[in-house]
């Protein structure tokens, strides 16, 4: 995972300053060329770079530092923060409404990711509540529609195409005309891709465009052709008015980075990620969100609504994070439930902490770990369970009892109840954010 590698040299080169005996401007200027380096590694545009290098240096001014100022909490946070600046596209994509039709036209070359993406992305609609559907314009490709019927049924999502049918224009209108008057919500149109930005390509788009007026047009891109995306968008942008973009391949690319930050250059909204071959491996792009992630902060947001579309049991941890609470068995079942949320290393990148924890595991290893720490909490009375974790640190035995029944260490016991620190402070932070974060999904 060449992102995360990214996200472990820009934390590691914090760290190692901020635990450094002399934090002085020498060590803090080698700490911001270790960051640079690392994102043009990544494949980020050398001016985007110099730009951020000299915002976190003014951010932070080293010079002019009032005594007694945490210089440490100073420095992550304009790290953070210019981290977030260079993935943000300040600009609001158009949000799909509850209740009306909402026709997205997908564009983009052969081989994006398009129809992939599609699926995706009409599952992820339909996981909330939205009546969702799939129209395949593709007709250029042979298997095409062979393809988006496969995926749609394997996602149980209604799809429209024709075999026989060789203008896309009509299939587009015609899948449209009869999702709209079936009253389904979001309406995704599928067109083809071409090897290369070609005239035929852009003329094509530009009918389908006009005959199916989509109120979303969105450009799928690969992201491992890194900071060449910015390029790719212009081309497309001059021609089919794209209102936002998905960037595939963020898994594996090692210009994932360098993509993202190009796209969100050209101030255009970056709506979801792609995150892998799955269908469930799509991800809503929030820039604050994508950094704490990407820097092992996790992203508490994306995780809560990743387990409400894969609709858990998660009532309880639900309740308790909007009151603000968080109990020892609240961690041991969202543990369980990780094994069963597709690959390990995507979830674990999720939770606060355990993304470093894990840092450098294959899945295998990483499940091994997981199951042993849900064996700890196994061993634990009810009591313990759904306490707040203080009861261990007040008789530190109970930790010697838990290790000794479940075939554990006391160091993986102790290491567990951090975890569950990290998590309780976390679901305090975000009392109150959870109810609006449900209200906003309602109303998306
Ligand atoms: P299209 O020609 O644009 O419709 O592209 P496809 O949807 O057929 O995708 C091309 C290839 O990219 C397929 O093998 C997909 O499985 C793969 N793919 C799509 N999105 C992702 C992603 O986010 N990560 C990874 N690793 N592969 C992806």
């Amino acid at each position: 995972m060449v992102l995360q590698d990214l996200g472990r040299k820009i934390n590691a080169a914090v760290a190692d300053l901020t635990r450094s005996p002399n934090l002085d401007e020498k060590a803090f200027e080698g700490m911001v060329k270790d960051i640079c380096h690392a994102l043009i590694e990544a494949d980020v545009n050398v001016k985007l770079v110099a730009t951020l290098r000299k915002s976190i240096k003014s951010s932070v001014n080293f010079s002019n530092l009032a005594p007694g100022v945490n210089k440490k909490r100073l420095i992550q946070k304009a790290v953070f923060d210019e981290l977030v600046k260079l993935v943000d596209p300040h600009n609001e994509p158009y949000k799909p409404k509850k209740g009306k039709s909402n026709v997205i036209m997908f564009v983009g070359l052969q081989g994006a990711g398009k129809t992939t993406t599609c699926t995706k992305l009409a599952r992820w609609y339909a996981a909330r509540g939205f009546k969702a559907c799939l129209v395949c314009a593709d007709t250029f490709r042979a298997g095409a529609f062979d393809q988006l019927k496969q995926n749609a049924t394997k996602a149980k999502i209604p799809y429209y195409g024709s075999l026989t049918q060789t203008d896309p224009v009509t299939v587009a209108r015609e899948g449209v005309d009869k999702f709209k008057k079936e009253r389904f919500e979001i309406i995704i149109v599928d067109t083809s891709g071409r090897h290369r930005q070609e005239k035929d390509l852009f003329d094509e788009m530009v009918q389908i465009q006009e005959a199916v007026r989509p109120d979303q047009t969105i450009m799928v891109m690969d992201g491992s052709i890194g900071q060449q995306a910015e390029a790719q968008s212009r081309a497309f942008k001059e021609t089919a008015d794209f209102g936002a973009i998905i960037i595939t391949k963020t898994d594996g690319a090692a210009a994932g980075g360098g993509a993202i930050s190009a796209v969100a250059a050209t101030h255009t909204p970056i709506v979801f990620i792609g995150t892998g071959e799955h269908l469930l491996d799509l991800e809503r792009f929030a820039p604050k969100q994508f950094i704490s992630k990407l820097l092992g902060m996790g992203d508490m947001q994306g995780l809560v609504e990743h387990v409400q579309s894969l609709k858990l049991d998660q009532k309880d941890t639900m309740k308790h994070i909007a009151e603000g609470v968080f109990t020892v068995r609240d961690l041991r079942d969202q543990l369980s439930n990780i094994m069963k949320m597709g690959p390990l290393s995507k979830m674990a990148g999720m939770i606060p902490g355990l993304g470093n924890m894990m840092g450098g595991m294959d899945d295998e290893e990483g499940s091994l770990k997981l199951k042993r720490m849900i064996y700890i909490c196994d061993s634990m009375t009810e009591k313990e369970l759904d306490s707040n974790g203080l009861l261990f640190t007040e008789q530190p035995s109970r930790m010697t009892r838990i290790a000794r029944g479940s075939g554990t260490s006391v160091r993986e016991v102790e290491d567990l109840l951090t975890q569950h620190k990290v998590m309780a402070n976390m679901a305090k932070k975000m009392k109150g954010g959870m109810a609006n974060m449900q209200k906003a999904q309602g109303a998306m």
